[in-house]
């Protein structure tokens, strides 16, 4: 059973959907959901509002990143496959029930349990300038981010089949910020009116150059110990942090792998080889 709202505007126009909890640890993208579909005026916008605040509701139960079925990412498996194992028989009826029929979809996530980003608003690199003009008037609090070419993921499989695709980025450390959910209900409400067919409109736009990067892995365990914040610039080169042994026995440093915005940390300071802890961009 997947939880649906949905509101009608009374006057026609493109049909937007909101997911959240595609990842079962982020929570800002649902209380959001839930939010602007509970106060929606129908008289106020255009076309359909639909939200799935809890896309993956089993991982959501468990408090799990991943599917506890078959421990997948359901994030890296769309538009799925209905034959296919639990994580890709939910992300096929997503994409079959809701993204086919959309006409613009914006995914929310945060960091999850391990880890912390900056807020971010995403497009892809091959959009024709709609989603990019959207995203930077999303709201002061989001960076604008061009979101990496990762096959099976949401945003980008819905912009692949022609639709209008934001992915954002609050938070995370498996906490639920109300400034993220603020954020959040704020950027969906200007999604509407940008989409609006009769009285389009855009504000302020965000024109700093967009993050666009990715994700540095400990090549081994340790306790991380950073020595950059979120949000802080990088050079190529820079000493992020380092990893220490139980007896304090340096195991590595982790140096920037290009030069940008730290925009992304671990949360969980032990951490695994081949886990993300650092994201650049
Ligand atoms: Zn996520």
């Amino acid at each position: 059973m997947l939880p649906v709202v949905a509101v009608r505007g009374r006057r026609d126009g493109p049909y937007l959907l909101a997911t959240g909890a595609v990842h079962g640890d982020e929570y800002e993208g649902p209380v959001a959901i839930q939010r602007l579909a509970a106060t929606l005026d129908p008289d106020g916008f255009a076309g359909l509002f639909v939200g799935v605040p809890v896309v993956n509701t089993a991982a959501y139960a468990a408090r799990s990143r991943t599917t506890p079925a078959d421990g997948l990412d359901l994030n890296r498996v769309f538009p799925g496959a209905s034959g296919g194992g639990p994580s890709h028989a939910l992300a096929a009826v997503l994409f079959d029930t809701f993204v086919a029929a959309c006409d613009a979809l914006i995914d929310m996530h945060s960091g999850g349990v391990r880890l912390v980003h900056l807020p971010l608003i995403g497009w892809y690199s091959g959009d024709d300038g709609a989603a990019e003009r959207i995203a930077r008037g999303f709201g002061p609090a989001f960076h604008p981010w061009i979101l990496g070419d990762v096959p099976g993921v949401l945003s980008r499989e819905a912009a692949r089949a022609g639709k209008l695709a934001l992915g954002a980025e609050w938070g995370g450390g498996a906490r639920l910020d109300p400034a993220g959910v603020d954020g959040y209900v704020a950027g969906m409400r200007h999604v509407l009116a940008a989409l609006d067919p009769d009285t389009p409109t855009s504000g302020a736009l965000d024109l700093r150059a967009p993050i666009a990067g990715g994700y540095q892995a400990a090549e081994r365990s340790g306790l991380f110990v950073p020595v950059v914040a979120l949000g802080e610039p990088v050079t190529e080169g820079r000493l992020l942090g380092v990893l220490y042994d139980p007896l304090g026995e340096l195991q590595a440093e982790i140096r920037a792998q290009r030069s940008g915005l730290v925009a992304g940390l671990a949360h969980l300071a032990l951490v695994q080889a081949g886990e993300r802890v650092v994201y650049i961009g």
